[in-house]
């Protein structure tokens, strides 16, 4: 049988706040985040494995917030979407779920009214959620664990900064079979049962989660080409597996095909795991070499890019690049740049380069991008802009504020491979580049064909509605009437 002490030693699991959780009342919370899902959670398994040997029932504790960094209407409306996909199939298993918004979020507040005896977190590498775990792991009273559920190797056993793939990759799959295994999912053997009075509101999509979020910013409206939740994740996963993931070496670097698995979002929310796509893949009939492809693509691109920001604390900036790059950016800093933009131009889509208004395009519309026209979308911001850092800072807030897989791991370090040679190798100098790879227009329309790709995205315009506002200072843990 597994002890509390089995569960603390699993190389996921990291305690945050130490101490043996109450045995004699209360229950088990787990504190909901960044993996938004019932199905194929570690998190959630180490909380109904812990409830279990305490013999308590266990609740999700599900809470948004309005100031979470960089994030508006779009995002929030994707997060909505998936809630009732969670709740159901959690009551399924016996466990408690509980929806609260801001100004009703405390985490502290939530824990004293059920009597939480141990409270159970995901992993969350950016800057602020991390640093609202600390707080978490501070001021409450009972101690707390956290998992790392989204990713299959945990990123602590990779210890340092790994700077390339090919170095992360044997890594990587050096320790695959131990932890690409199919989740427990198990059930609650003591039923949650909701305490009479407890606050919660309805999960079942009925009720506007930004409703009276004065501060959020609504200028970027939500997209009808994704819809959040773990269905719609499964649907898309299933399509994949079935139709495209057989011809994946040869259409994934093809923007005008439908040849990936547009999976991003639904990642990125934790709407699903890497666990079940990297599992239904394994499982398919597809070729070996394919599938090799796409998890190369999953796994270790992926996984790269949530240890360069699990490890660098510069991950949104300039700063993060290697020496090497730093060197050449700066020797071309002053390079005359034949034609430049200001941010608002590139937001609305208003440059000569009709490849990449169509990519721009795409980003304000469709919320989403194909991986090649992120690459040359990112390296024309470089070309096109007064200085590699104004350059960066650009792309960094472009992609938070419109793509739906935004202010995500992947964003970050695909910036800076693209603008700032993270991850990549010196090559042959150029103006304004220097030794970071330069991408043509010419070479691209080699590659796929780049006309299908704007007549696709033609019919959008570049028109975006104001800009966001600030968003104030808030606590995350406390709550309602905090400063
Ligand atoms: C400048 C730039 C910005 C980017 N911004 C983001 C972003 O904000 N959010 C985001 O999730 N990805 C980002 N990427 C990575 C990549 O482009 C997207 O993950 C991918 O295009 C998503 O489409 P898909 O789900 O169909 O991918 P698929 O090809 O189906 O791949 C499956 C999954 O593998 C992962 N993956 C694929 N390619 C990469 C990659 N190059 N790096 C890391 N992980 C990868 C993603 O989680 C993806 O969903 C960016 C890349 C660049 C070059």
């Amino acid at each position: 049988m597994t002890s509390l002490k089995g569960l603390t030693s699993d190389p996921r699991v990291t305690v945050r706040r130490a101490g043996a959780p109450s045995t004699n009342r209360g229950c088990v919370v787990y504190w909901m985040q960044r993996a938004q899902r019932a199905l194929d959670n570690p998190a959630l398994d180490v909380a109904v494995t812990a409830a279990n040997v305490l013999h308590q029932p266990v609740v999700i504790f599900l809470a948004p917030v309005p100031f979470y960094p960089h994030a508006n209407l779009r995002h929030y409306a994707f997060l909505a979407q998936g809630i009732p996909d969670t709740a159901e199939p959690a009551r399924e298993r016996g466990i408690g779920f509980i929806l609260r918004r801001y100004p009703e979020h405390s985490l502290l507040k939530f824990c004293e009214e059920v009597g939480a005896s141990l409270v159970i977190g995901d992993e969350n590498p950016m800057r602020e959620p991390h640093h609202w775990r600390e707080l978490a792991a501070k001021m409450l009273s009972v101690p707390l664990w956290t998992v790392d559920a989204d990713v299959i190797v945990p990123s602590k056993l990779l210890e340092k900064e790994q700077y390339a793939a090919r170095v992360i990759r044997p890594r990587l799959q050096q320790r695959r079979a131990e932890f690409l295994k199919p989740l427990a999912n198990l059930k609650a053997k003591i039923e949650w049962e909701k305490p009479r009075g407890l606050k919660a509101l309805p999960d079942d999509g009925s009720i506007d989660l930004t409703e009276d979020w004065k501060d959020l910013d609504r200028s970027v409206q939500p997209v009808d080409n994704f819809r959040g939740g773990t269905t719609e994740a499964l649907k898309l996963l299933k399509e994949f597996v079935t139709h495209k993931l057989a011809h994946y070496p040869e259409r994934h670097g093809k923007p005008e095909v439908d040849g990936t698995s547009r999976l991003s979002p639904y990642l990125h929310f934790g709407h699903i795991g890497p666990h079940t796509v990297a599992l239904a893949v394994e499982k398919s009939r597809a070729p070996r070499s394919a599938k090799d492809d796409f998890l190369d693509q999953l796994i270790t691109w992926r996984e790269l890019s949530v240890n360069f920001v699990h490890f660098n604390s510069l991950y949104d900036s300039i700063e993060s690049t290697p020496d090497w790059a730093h060197r050449t950016l700066a020797k071309h800093a002053r390079d005359k740049r034949p034609v430049t933009y200001s941010r608002d131009q590139l937001e609305h889509a208003e440059t000569h380069d009709h490849l990449w208004n169509a990519a721009q395009r795409q980003m304000l519309h469709a919320g989403w991008m194909h991986n090649y026209m992120r690459m040359y979308w990112a390296k024309k911001i470089l070309e096109w802009s007064p200085s590699p850092a104004v350059a960066y800072q650009t792309a960094v807030c472009l992609n938070d504020k419109y793509f739906l897989d935004g202010r995500d791991p992947n964003g970050y370090a695909g910036i800076a491979w693209a603008i700032a040679g993270k991850f990549d190798r010196p090559w042959l100098e150029r103006p304004i580049f220097g030794t970071i790879r330069y991408m043509s227009g010419k070479a691209a329309r080699k590659k796929f064909d780049a006309d299908k790709y704007i007549k696709q995205m033609g019919e959008l315009d570049g028109s975006v509605p104001q800009r966001a506002k600030r968003k104030p200072k808030t606590r995350m843990l406390r709550g309602r009437g905090s400063r």
